[in-house]
């Protein structure tokens, strides 16, 4: 990053965490000028660099890059060059931080150690520094309280139960409550360090296990609740529905899961409702899409494009190009089901809001979304004040958001190949080029499954072959996805 940092002079970062990986692991998030993720290209490079076994090779991979990109590590031009660094709150974060500041400091790249923060808000830094704007982590709170303030017009009367994963969501969401609490939004926090860091909590924990961590189980049903992961760049929301079993009771209660699919369908919901009370033109004129990978479920793709009438976009797995795909759009919105997403809107239409808004609330309530919304990177914390305002505005509740759409039942599973290089995938993973054999018994196989779809990808790492199947009914998918699997087995 010092090398980009050099190569754009722009100021670029790095944070140290590992998400919502286990807590002794660790790795790094690497910050591009604009804030984004760092750029594509230089993945090959970084990846070299990581696992460089000695110094002399390390040296050699980044004397490569230089010579390559043509970069000036003389002065002046390392003078304005620099790197932030942040770090969770993983007890290995601060020796990595200070082995990477001597790193960027060899190059003769100057290096702000910025401490513990989120993901996301190290991104926004960044983003912020480069357009010569407040960048602190007080002005991050300030930024979006103000905004939701906006939003919100009069006093809330909102209780949210976070799970914070034992990670930095904790620390920060503390240190916004004092900003929030007196717009009468409160912050009930749970998992907050005391346990171990996205260890049986946290937003993966609760989306893949689909119940409550043993801390929550004390939660009255229907209150509402979400969860950030260890870095707090996802973000899924959930309830334990009223049932007759005691919630303390084991085996665990499950809990209603509105994922990253259902926050994107209340979101564009309420960009909906907004774009159509503008003045002029802009209502016809707006564009507002969804950007969705073939993993987002059937039903939530319907709802988009059929109740409100939103375009939808399909890319391959991975935040990049999700990201990318969304700035296509006046408003571009994209969640992984993971919870991880954001909300992107074209500069111009940005323009013509601010024109309007003396004399449309719509424009100014739009403006002060893409103020609340972190526009460098999904952030779980600028999230929820986003999904709180939509459900505020769309006068909804937990249940109510969820009854949006009905999730048509899906299964995933994996297959062992000897070679998954023999599969390759196309139009977005959602259908098999190479063996034409395959994706021919794939066809077969759910034409027999009315409504139905499946899929199947190579894993990007193992010999194995991950299997999504979705079908009308329980019986039908388990069905759909094992002949699908067994296809696999045969013509791979
Ligand atoms: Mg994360």
């Amino acid at each position: 990053m010092a090398l980009r940092s050099l190569k754009t002079h722009k100021t670029t970062g790095i944070c140290i965490t590992a998400s919502h990986n286990p807590a002794p692991d660790n790795g790094v998030k690497l910050v591009e000028g604009d804030g984004s993720m760092l750029l594509q290209e230089y993945e090959g490079l970084a990846d070299e660099m990581a696992n460089a076994e000695t110094a002399e090779a390390l040296v050699e991979v980044v004397k490569r890059c230089i010579e390559a990109e043509g970069i000036d590590v003389t002065a002046p031009s390392t003078g304005t060059a620099k790197v932030l660094l942040a770090y969770d709150t993983r007890p290995s974060g601060i020796s990595l931080a200070e082995d990477a500041a001597a790193g960027i400091s060899s190059l003769g790249v100057s290096v702000e150690i910025l401490g513990v923060l989120t993901t996301p808000q190290l991104h926004w830094a960044v983003m912020r520094r480069n357009r010569g704007l407040p960048s602190s982590e007080a002005a991050y709170y300030k930024h979006i309280a103000d905004a939701f303030g906006v939003l919100a017009g009069g006093p809330l009367n909102r209780k949210l139960h976070v799970d914070c994963a034992n990670g930095v969501g904790a620390l920060k969401l503390e240190q916004l409550k004092p900003y929030v609490a007196p717009l009468g939004m409160e912050f009930c926090l749970h998992n907050v360090g005391d346990g171990v860091l996205n260890g049986d909590c946290g937003s993966d924990f609760i989306q893949k296990e689909k119940t409550l961590p043993e801390t929550m189980r004390g939660i009255p049903a229907g209150e509402a609740a979400c969860a950030v992961d260890g870095d707090a760049d996802r973000l899924v929301y959930f309830y334990s529905p009223a049932s007759d079993s005691p919630p303390s009771q084991s085996p665990p209660v499950n809990v209603a899961l509105l994922d990253g699919d259902k926050i994107a369908a209340l979101v564009a919901g309420l960009f909906r409702t907004l774009v159509a009370a503008l003045p002029g033109p802009l209502p016809t004129s707006t564009s507002i899409g969804v950007v969705q990978t073939a993993y987002a479920n059937g039903s939530s793709t319907a709802y988009l494009t059929d109740e409100l009438n939103c375009k939808v976009v399909v890319t391959p797995t991975g935040v990049k190009h999700l990201h990318k795909a969304a700035h296509q759009f006046d408003i571009g919105i994209y969640f992984e089901a993971n919870g991880h997403g954001t909300v992107l809107f074209r500069s111009a239409f940005l323009d013509a809001l601010r024109e309007v808004r003396e004399a449309s609330a719509p424009a100014r309530e739009i403006l002060a979304l893409n103020d609340v919304i972190n526009e460098a990177v999904g952030d779980a914390i600028s999230d929820i004040l986003l999904v709180e305002t939509a459900l505020m505005k769309r006068g909804m509740n937990l249940p109510q958001w969820n009854a949006l759409y009905r999730d048509l039942p899906s299964r995933q599973l994996k297959a062992e190949v000897h070679d998954r290089t023999a599969i390759v995938t196309e139009d977005a993973e959602r259908r098999v080029a190479r063996p034409k054999k395959l994706q021919d018994a794939i066809d077969a196989i759910v034409a027999d499954y009315p409504g139905s779809r499946s899929f199947v990808r190579p894993s990007g790492t193992e010999d194995i072959v991950r299997i999504y199947a979705e079908a009308a009914d329980e019986r039908a998918v388990d069905e759909l996805a094992a002949r699908v699997r067994q296809a696999v087995l045969e013509e791979v």
